[in-house]
């Protein structure tokens, strides 16, 4: 992409209204705009990552076994009616009048859609278990909508549903969202915490929220400090296989969030030295929550011996849009966005420090074809304006490489590769930087 021709709309002046430094970059770096309160436009820049984001948790999703299916915004009424939760949720839900009168509602969760579709077509305990998830905006109508996408009113997430004939499939279909889980945050680059969190009237332990430390997060959590050095989980993980393990492992030190924590526990388990109180921001959440949906709703399926009971379900959750706000709070310095390699818009700038001269722009248009060729995907700065102008735009926008084009290096036929994330430049030939970043 040609930056001349791209819509990137950058801010030089830091927006008063934004309190944290997530919001400030996604609105200088021209990846977002606010419609109204809590409610975004994505431009062309943030809409990359937030699509890169979705596909790493799709892929995450269907390697654990859940089938995607999508429904849609809207949703009637009546099913809330059915599960009661219609006049519970309160102010939160955006409620609609369509032209006939009828009661809508702009789905804030889809665990009454989702029980729907599920015993309108399944009968007996041989299609069981099944995962069913969709990647869709949600509507809640916040009292405290703020920090840009973090705290949206309408915001992107992929909510999955678990189906199992008991207990104990249910737990194993939690087990398999928790390991993917940790899959999908380790390949966004980022350190996730599951931290216990409250199960409210279902009770048992069966709900964790994923965290991710950071000062302007919203949540209160404590846990044992050598949680913090755990590894994210790599490749070859079998879904088939018994997770308990893995999830024991994870879940033997404590690890609370607010609702959950016990000063007494914490200090009882957790040596001094060791105890760990921060803020942090909830990026996903998983919950067991039994038969609170399928009983009311009515969803049952015939057991072996020919009973009919209530199907056991859970529910799984991912901020997607939060997520884009999220890395950047993990990830950015002074100069701006430090993009992780696998969620970054473009994963090389290339900065044509003269565009007038000749020699510079032929050898940038080579490069520019050469890493497009390779599949490398390059936001070509091709823009007339001042050097000190574009490095502050490209550490700005925070693409991982920088590939510098400028008539004195390349005098020596050399450019200069700079990595975002640490700031180390090199000076090296052409066919280096290529090879590096094809590599
Ligand atoms: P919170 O405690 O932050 O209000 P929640 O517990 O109500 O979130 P869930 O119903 O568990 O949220 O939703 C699943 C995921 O959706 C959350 O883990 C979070 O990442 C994301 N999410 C929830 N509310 C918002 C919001 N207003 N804006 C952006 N993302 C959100
Ligand atoms: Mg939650």
């Amino acid at each position: 992409m040609r930056l001349s021709a791209y819509f990137m709309p950058t801010l030089k002046e830091t927006p008063a209204e934004a309190e944290i430094v997530s919001h400030r970059l996604m609105l200088r770096a021209g990846m977002v705009r606010q419609a109204s309160a809590g409610i975004y436009s994505w431009l062309p820049l943030g809409f990359r990552v937030l699509k890169k984001i979705e596909q790493i948790v799709r892929e995450e999703q269907d390697r654990a076994g859940a089938q995607e299916v999508l429904m849609p915004t809207i949703q009637s009424a009546d099913l809330w009616r059915q599960s009661g939760r219609y006049d519970a949720y309160g102010a939160e839900m955006l409620r609609i009048e369509d032209r006939h009168g009828r009661d809508m509602l702009y789905g804030p969760t889809n665990e009454e859609l989702i029980t729907d579709i599920f015993r309108t077509s399944v009968r007996s305990y041989r299609d069981l278990p099944r995962m069913l998830y969709h990647i869709q905006w949600k509507f809640r109508d916040e009292v405290r909508p703020r920090f840009g996408v973090m705290r949206g009113r309408e915001f992107l997430m992929k909510d999955n549903y678990s189906f199992d004939l008991d207990y104990e499939g249910a737990k194993k279909s939690y087990n398999k969202m928790f390991v993917s889980y940790l899959r999908t945050f380790a390949r966004l680059g980022l350190q996730a915490i599951p931290m216990a969190a409250d199960t409210g009237p279902i009770g048992g332990d069966l709900s964790h929220e994923f965290i991710i430390l950071a000062d302007t997060g919203e949540s209160e959590v404590f846990c044992h400090g050598d949680i913090l050095d755990f590894d994210g989980l790599g490749e070859g993980i079998d879904y088939q296989s018994d997770l308990e393990p893995v999830v024991q492992a994870w879940t033997k030190l404590y690890a609370r969030t607010d609702d959950k924590h016990d000063p007494a526990v914490f200090e009882r388990e957790v040596p001094a030295e060791k105890r760990v109180q921060r803020r942090g921001i909830e990026v996903g959440h998983i919950f067991y929550f039994g038969t609170t949906y399928s009983e009311p709703l009515k969803a049952l399926v015939a057991t072996p011996e020919d009973e009919s009971v209530a199907v056991h379900m859970g529910s799984y959750g991912i901020g997607v849009s939060r997520l884009v706000g999220a890395v950047i709070e993990a990830s950015h310095d002074e100069a701006g966005i430090i993009w992780p390699e696998a969620v970054a818009p473009f994963k090389v700038g290339l900065i044509n420090l003269k565009v007038a001269a000749a020699d510079c722009s032929k050898a940038c248009e080579e490069i520019y074809a050469k890493l497009q060729e390779a599949g490398v995907e390059v936001l070509y700065d091709d823009r007339d304006e001042r050097a000190g102008a574009k490095f502050a735009e490209m550490d700005l926008i925070g693409l991982p490489w920088q590939l510098v084009v400028g008539p004195r290096s390349l005098d020596k036929g050399l450019v200069e590769l700079k990595r975002r994330a640490g700031g180390q430049r090199e000076e090296v030939s052409l066919e280096t930087a290529l090879a590096r970043l094809t590599g």
